[in-house]
């Protein structure tokens, strides 16, 4: 390893064991499942989270489905469409990198690996939101993570693409001064094109936050209905957010909703939901709008005219240089 990569390594703003397991993977010896089959210590090859293909260093860590997605939701936004070396991605990456970005670089390395351990040997499942919650706790300074569910600043100002095989699914709902809500929807793939739209009228509600949970509901059904079995949900309501990453124990209305939605997981193979500006979600919150004149509406590979600009300029705005 060059003696200045080795320096970026210690040098960065993560904790001692950050670093460590970043070495390991860049010299191949982190005990993956290839590794291991071929030293004849375990007879499946295969990744534990995908089971799809052989788990190499670089899968393990940066390639597998999943890891994709928990990449691409880190404040990096890093895309891993291809196999590769771990130990020339390294060089590339750390090598045009600060220690506060290489710091969260590293600190979400090691929350990947650690999930992975606690999945095969303890059975315990994190979700994406939980990961790089933990991960900015591995970093002494915690400059970009460490705010509430997400830091709202590094939050991207416009609507961005999901990977390729996930579809996002954007949602909103609207409460009119008679407390009548609606609800929208729009289901996009990794090239901006409309799956579908719809909208529904969701009746009297109690609070506008009720609302967004019944939207969610709605949506979750519809989205199963439809047979999307891989999407990535993202709302507004940051009230909703926050709700939904509180533990349980209570009753209440929106516990119910929310109970509800959280049943309806099992139908996905993938499920990521997360808060984003709300100029990012301009087309949902249209669409929402558009529900008291439409009443319960499904567009399918199409969406209604009233938005076609607003799926447009985020197609442009998803394509520009971040
Ligand atoms: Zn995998």
């Amino acid at each position: 390893m060059p003696p200045a990569l080795w320096m970026k390594l210690w040098k960065a703003d993560a904790v001692p064991q950050c670093c460590e397991t970043a070495w390991r993977a860049c010299l191949d010896i982190l005990p993956v499942r290839s590794i291991l089959h071929r030293r004849g210590v375990v007879g499946n090859p295969c990744c534990p989270r995908c089971s799809e293909v052989e788990e190499t260093v670089h899968h393990a860590l940066f390639s597998c489905p999943l890891v994709r997605m928990i990449w691409f939701a880190s404040p990096l936004n890093l895309r891993f469409d291809e196999e590769g070396s771990v130990h020339d991605f390294f060089l590339s990456f750390l090598a045009t990198a600060d220690t506060n970005i290489a710091g969260i670089f590293l600190a979400v390395l090691y929350s990947v690996w650690q999930a992975r351990n606690e999945l095969l040997f303890k059975w315990k499942d994190s979700s994406i939101d939980q990961l790089l919650q933990r991960a900015s706790s591995l970093r002494p300074s915690r400059v970009l993570l460490d705010d509430g569910p997400r830091a709202v600043q590094v939050l991207p100002s416009s609507w961005s693409r999901p990977l390729s095989g996930v579809c996002k699914m954007n949602i909103d709902a609207s409460v009119t001064s008679s407390k009548e809500a609606g609800a929208g929807m729009v289901m996009r793939n990794n090239h901006g094109e409309v799956l579908a739209a719809a909208t529904t009228e969701l009746g009297p509600v109690l609070s506008p936050v009720l609302a967004e949970a019944l939207g969610m509901r709605w949506a979750l059904r519809l989205a199963t209905k439809l047979g999307f079995r891989r999407i990535w949900i993202e709302t507004d309501c940051l009230e909703l957010y926050t709700f939904w990453n509180r533990q349980g124990g209570e009753f209440s209305h929106l516990a119910t909703v929310v109970f509800d939605c959280r049943s309806l997981l099992p139908n996905f193979d993938v499920f990521n939901f997360t808060f984003v500006r709300r100029t990012s979600n301009g087309a949902a919150d249209a669409l929402a709008r558009l529900a008291f004149h439409y009443g319960c509406m499904i567009w399918i590979e199409e969406a209604p005219s009233e938005i076609t600009s607003i799926t447009q300029d985020d197609v442009l705005a998803s394509m520009a240089p971040s």
